[in-house]
């Protein structure tokens, strides 16, 4: 009986037909070529090494970083018949020479191991006596400085192209801009490789970012008007965040579960386990939380606080909806995030050239949640990828309305510069709003700031609405937040608006939204 992709297809897996390029991409390994597959998550990346290493006579050998989940990973084979294993640091002495044994029987389909077991020196002598039959590079972003995932380990698997020339590589990630697809080509080199890149767009995620006002009710509302029982991640920048946010829920009647670094082991897996068992759990967690966890029915993300990149967006959101039914990915941002997300890079480790990649990385993000045009065409275009409208993101439902800034903008540019130049002051945004408004304070009566001639002249505007446009041209680069405490200087862009060479069109934020409003209907 000869074993073909389409017979694995439908005999192991269940499946009876291949998704997308799956097909390709499987005939093409099989044949012993190298392949390069960008898809999104929950595209069905496994497979596409899984079947290759299933047809092909020896063991696949799969890289991935997830020790984590190498056990269940197995465990998911093993029931369907397949004969698998995986190397890493949880096994005994005993338990490892077991399946090194099996690895040179030729006792195993799929081999499991995380990138710094496999460049040991005893692994690749021992992977040298085997027979293998594929090499499957998983979570491949990895190995890219430009991206947000960097592992070193990841460096050392270009070795595989001098060490085993004869077997076919497949690199496969989720992530999918230009930068890092020509990286990881590059550095893992498989210069000779075919590349399969899949549409990246999730129809089925809503994508929705609302202005900050206070998150943790404005997330409450978004659950218990739209998901209530639904199981859902809700991101956190802070482990602080991620506690008090799941008490709030909790207490609130929202079954929520924490999730972040700080937490034991024994505590994090608990919960982890938990919210993949059970129905309607909400898991409250830093990033740390949901690298290859493959929950199909989380019907929702929510971000309360900015990612630092569009990559980290995609990925996290992406973890909505592995099912294919409507889902949302929802986030509330406001000024605050701008100011210590830049605050973060430029304290942070990381040379000059890394803090500018860095904040390169923020400002598409910022861009995103300021555009006016639709969410998903320009999610994807920051992919490589052309779309038109969507029809399912907050923009396309409620197309924002714009207004002319430029005289506001003027006059809160030159309250900055005036603060400076006379004043010798550098502040953060309420202070800077309090001198535009009038709002008399101790400060304002010692730094004598009613005689500055920019006193008050901003006093037709309320402070919320100051902020939406500081939040709004700060991403914009006419406004920047320097240093420890975000205080405003003038941005690069500053110049052509302050001779009036430029008018400035900002988005009306929406009011402020109440529970069930803003609904899947709108
Ligand atoms: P990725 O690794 O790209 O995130 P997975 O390989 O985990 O995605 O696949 C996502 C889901 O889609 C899994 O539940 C998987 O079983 C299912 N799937 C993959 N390929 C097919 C197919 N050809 N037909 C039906 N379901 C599939
Ligand atoms: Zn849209």
């Amino acid at each position: 009986m000869t074993v073909t992709a389409q017979s694995v297809l439908e005999d192991v897996f269940g499946y009876p037909t291949f998704r997308g390029e799956q097909q390709q991409i499987v005939d093409h390994v099989i044949a012993g070529g190298d392949a390069v597959v960008l898809m999104p998550t929950g595209g069905g990346k496994s497979l596409c090494y899984q079947i290759p290493a299933l047809v092909r006579e020896g063991t696949g050998i799969v890289i991935s970083p997830l020790i984590a989940l190498m056990a269940d990973q197995v465990a998911a084979l093993e029931n369907l018949g397949v004969k698998a294993a995986f190397l890493n640091s949880t096994l005994t002495p005993e338990q490892e020479n077991e399946v090194c044994r099996r690895l040179l029987d030729g006792d195993l389909d799929v081999l499991y191991m995380a990138p710094e077991r496999l460049v040991l020196p005893r692994t690749l002598q021992l992977l040298g006596q085997a027979h293998v039959s594929v090499f499957a590079i998983d979570e491949a972003h990895c190995v890219s400085q430009w991206g947000h995932d960097f592992r070193t380990d990841y460096l050392g698997l270009s070795i595989l192209a001098d060490r085993f020339p004869g077997i076919p590589r497949i690199a496969l990630t989720a992530t999918a801009t230009r930068a890092t697809h020509e990286e990881l080509t590059a550095r893992l080199r498989l210069e000779n490789a075919r590349h399969f890149v899949a549409s990246f767009d999730r129809p089925n995620i809503e994508y929705r970012i609302v202005p900050k006002a206070s998150a943790r009710a404005q997330l409450f509302d978004f659950i218990t008007g739209e998901h209530s029982d639904d199981a859902g991640i809700v991101y956190c920048l802070s482990r602080k965040s991620v506690e008090q946010t799941a008490e709030a829920l909790a207490a609130r009647g929202i079954p929520a579960l924490p999730y972040h670094a700080g937490l034991p082991a024994e505590v994090r897996a608990e919960n982890q386990a938990r919210f993949l068992r059970e129905d309607g759990l909400v898991m409250v967690a830093t990033i740390a939380f949901g690298m290859g966890i493959d929950k199909p029915d989380v019907r929702f993300v929510a971000h309360l606080d900015l990612p630092r990149s569009i990559e980290g967006y995609y990925q996290e959101t992406g973890r909505a909806g592995r099912d294919g039914l409507a889902s949302t990915a929802w986030m509330a941002y406001g000024l605050g995030d701008v100011v210590s997300q830049r605050r973060f890079i430029m304290s942070g480790e990381g040379d000059e050239a890394f803090k500018r990649r860095s904040l390169t990385h923020l400002d598409a993000m910022l861009a995103l949640c300021e555009t006016v045009d639709c969410r998903r065409m320009q999610l994807l275009r920051y992919f490589g990828q052309e779309s038109g409208p969507c029809g399912n993101c907050d923009t396309c439902n409620q197309p924002p309305t714009t207004w002319d800034a430029t005289v506001p903008v003027q006059k809160l540019l030159s309250t900055v510069i005036r603060l400076d130049r006379e004043r010798g002051q550098r502040f953060g945004s309420g202070q800077v709003i309090d001198v535009l408004r009038g709002i008399e304070s101790d400060r304002s009566r010692t730094s004598r700031h009613e005689e500055l001639s920019v006193w008050g002249i901003g006093a037709d505007i309320d402070e919320r609405q100051w902020r939406a446009i500081i939040r709004q041209i700060l991403a914009r680069g006419y406004l920047e937040s320097v240093g420890d405490y975000g205080v405003l200087v003038l941005g690069p862009q500053a110049g052509p608006v302050l001779r009036g060479e430029e008018t400035v069109q900002l988005r009306h934020d929406p009011t402020p939204a109440k529970a069930g409003r803003g609904s899947r209907s709108g």
